[in-house]
């Protein structure tokens, strides 16, 4: 069986004793065990700190987006390799595992994009000189640079590749050293992306350390000039945002979490139209793409009592011919759930929406295509359903990260749909299809103090769309309370998370001259 080796201060090292062990969701069978037992986290975190933040902040934009340039490029020339063990370890089909590796290359690419628009400056001003005094002489500016300290990335199970990738680059472009540490239990995937990335030469010593295996006390460690980007449960990132060193440190903390995602459809919307095709696409995609196992996965379909019955029978006729089974078959469009305790969770998270919902697929075991019998974690899509004037709380509260979601009956009115996903407690994304401007716009006002994103299907984009569930490098990614108050990419944005803001005043002539782009020294 292999042992998962984390990279601490440019060596590869195992962790002592048995560690945690990775599997096969498909059969079951154990991949490889990763333990961080005994790994010296403090001196990990003082070679990146030291030696990979010096190299990182001597580079410039550009230079910096060059490197990204060369690690997006690795990715792509290994992806049929890291593709196989996105089936193997995760559970994934080929269009999932492409989503996730792609994704990866993609986001790379998009910043590396993004640092060569920066140019050879090490800094970013920010805004022009403000006058101070009676004297134009004296003035302020804003400056961004570096943090001194390490980026620390944990990231869920879900996304390994994605995840890895969408936050290195970001952390790179703005020059800090990574530190990265995929879930445990698909860490398969990462630690094969991470020695693509090292073996391509593109990084300077000391920019990526991976820890393979459980984080130990790798968070104990942190610091003032430190960073944490976290995605996970909102369970796991509460803890973080709780411990003594976060919180006397003020370590800067990013958490991505959980998320009770809405498609809204529209009162103007009827079975024939564009806008209702693609509401039905995306859905089905959220609901079935990763098996569900999607933070921006739709789970509340909020549908004009009217259509109910039209929605929730077009979705059960298309999730019913899904052929679930061994996602290495080219038929199989969902594999299993990541692993067994996912299946148990979805299972009793299933058990919780039913006690208030009414199932309307997903009661009966699903038929598997190519599975040895009894073997996997496999879930076929379950979809429940709320009709207007009764009430299904957990519907609103709790999150069932698997291939379901419930159709609720809402008035048609905007202001009974914003209530409704209002009760989410804030998310990462919803969408709105209408083609009707008016509703749209109560529609977008009325969200978007909830969400970190919005997506608005209408028939113009209908041919166009990404669809709600895709994470895009250009626009920001997060949202406020339930989804863990963070905010991540969005182009330029994002690097402000690894940058200190610095106000500076002084004499007009050499502010201008040590800060203006351009000037390197
Ligand atoms: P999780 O159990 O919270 O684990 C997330 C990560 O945290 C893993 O790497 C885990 O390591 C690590 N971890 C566990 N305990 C920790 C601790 N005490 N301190 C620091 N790190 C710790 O979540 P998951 O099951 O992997 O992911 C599913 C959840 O993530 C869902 O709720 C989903 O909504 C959310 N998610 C959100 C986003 C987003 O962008 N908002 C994206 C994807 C997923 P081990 O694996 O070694 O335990």
């Amino acid at each position: 069986m292999e042992t998962l080796e984390s990279f601490i201060a440019g060596t590869w090292v195992a962790g002592q004793g048995e560690g945690a062990t990775l599997h096969n969701p498909t059969t079951e069978a154990t991949l490889a065990r990763a333990s961080t037992a005994g790994i010296d986290f403090a001196a990990a975190l003082d070679h990146a700190r030291r030696i990979g933040g010096a190299r990182l902040r001597a580079m410039t934009f550009s230079e910096r987006g060059a490197m990204l340039r060369a690690l997006s490029r690795a990715i792509h020339a290994g992806r049929d390799p890291l593709i196989a063990v996105a089936i193997a370890n995760g559970g994934n089909t080929r269009g999932d595992a492409k989503f996730d590796i792609d994704g990866a290359a993609g986001t790379l690419a998009a910043y590396a994009d993004l640092g060569e628009s920066l140019g050879a400056a090490r800094w970013i001003v920010d805004g022009d000189g403000i006058q101070l005094g009676r004297s134009p002489a004296f003035i302020g500016r804003h400056v961004l640079v570096p943090r001194a300290g390490v980026a620390v990335h944990v990231n869920a199970f879900n996304f390994p590749a994605w995840g890895l990738a969408e936050k290195a680059a970001v952390a790179w472009l703005a020059g800090m050293p990574v530190v990265s540490k995929p879930a445990t239990s698909t860490g398969l995937v990462a630690a094969r992306l991470v020695k693509l990335l090292l073996d391509s030469g593109a990084l300077p010593e000391g920019a990526l350390t991976f820890v393979a295996g459980p984080v130990g006390d790798l968070i104990s460690h942190l610091g003032s000039q430190d960073v944490i980007a976290f995605t996970g449960s909102s369970d796991t990132g509460a803890r973080i945002r709780a411990m003594p060193n976060v919180i006397a440190n003020a370590v800067r903390l990013n958490i991505e979490a959980d998320s009770l995602n809405a498609a809204v459809l529209g009162p103007d919307v009827d079975a024939s139209s564009e806008t209702y095709a693609l509401f039905i696409k995306d859905v089905f995609r959220d609901m079935t793409q990763k098996a569900g196992q999607k933070c921006t996965a739709i789970r509340r379909i909020l549908v004009p009592e009217a259509m109910r019955a039209q929605v929730r029978d077009d979705l059960a006729a298309r999730l019913r011919d899904l052929v679930v089974g061994d996602p290495a078959l080219d038929a199989v469009r969902m594999g299993p759930l990541a692993t067994a305790q996912q299946l148990r969770d979805v299972r009793a998270g299933v058990e919780r929406l039913a006690a208030r919902a009414r199932i309307v697929l997903g009661a009966t075991e699903v038929a598997l295509q190519g599975v040895e019998p009894g073997r996997g974690w496999f879930m076929g899509p379950v979809l429940l359903e709320v009709q207007k004037g009764e009430d299904a709380p957990d519907v609103h509260r709790h999150e069932v990260f698997g291939p379901v979601a419930t159709v609720l009956g809402y008035d048609g009115t905007a202001g009974a749909a914003v209530a409704q996903v209002a009760r989410g407690d804030g998310g990462l994304v919803s969408s709105v299809y209408s083609d009707d401007r008016a509703f749209t716009g109560e529609m977008l006002f009325g969200l978007a103090p909830l969400h970190g994103r919005l997506m608005l299907g209408s028939k113009k984009i209908a041919e166009h769309s990404t669809g709600p569930g895709t994470v895009l490098p250009q626009l920001v990614h997060g949202g406020p309370g339930r989804a863990g108050g963070g905010e991540e990419l969005g182009g330029v944005r994002g690097l402000s998370l690894y940058l200190q803001r610095t106000a500076v005043q002084g004499a007009r002539a050499t502010l201008d001259a040590l800060l203006d782009p351009g000037n390197t020294s």
